[in-house]
């Protein structure tokens, strides 16, 4: 299961997550950061990063932020890069 940003990242979105990520799988999806959730191998090195707590493990997400796993997995990132600013 993949780590999920979730809610709190919109009006955040400070990218500390980004660089912590070994494996560049976090993408600008507009309001908010997008995991992608092919690409994570779930090493959690994002999560303690989060000075919002927006992220969370797939198994552990809070039942009212379950739409941000499925637009996470729904998203079309073909058309991007990940990180910041380079889209
Ligand atoms: S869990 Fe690891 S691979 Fe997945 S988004 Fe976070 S830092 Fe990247
Ligand atoms: S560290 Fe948290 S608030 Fe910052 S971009 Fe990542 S998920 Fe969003």
């Amino acid at each position: 299961m993949a780590y999920v940003i979730t809610e709190a990242c919109i009006g955040t979105k400070n990218t500390a997550c980004i660089t912590a990520c070994p494996v560049d799988c976090i993408y600008d999806g507009g309001d908010h950061y997008l995991i992608n959730p092919s690409e994570c191998i779930d090493c959690s090195m994002c999560m303690p990063e989060c000075p919002v707590e927006a992220i969370y493990p797939g198994d552990e997400i809070p039942e009212e932020l379950e739409s941000y796993a499925t637009k996470a997995a729904e998203f079309d990132y073909s058309n991007i890069a990940p990180g910041v600013g380079i889209n």
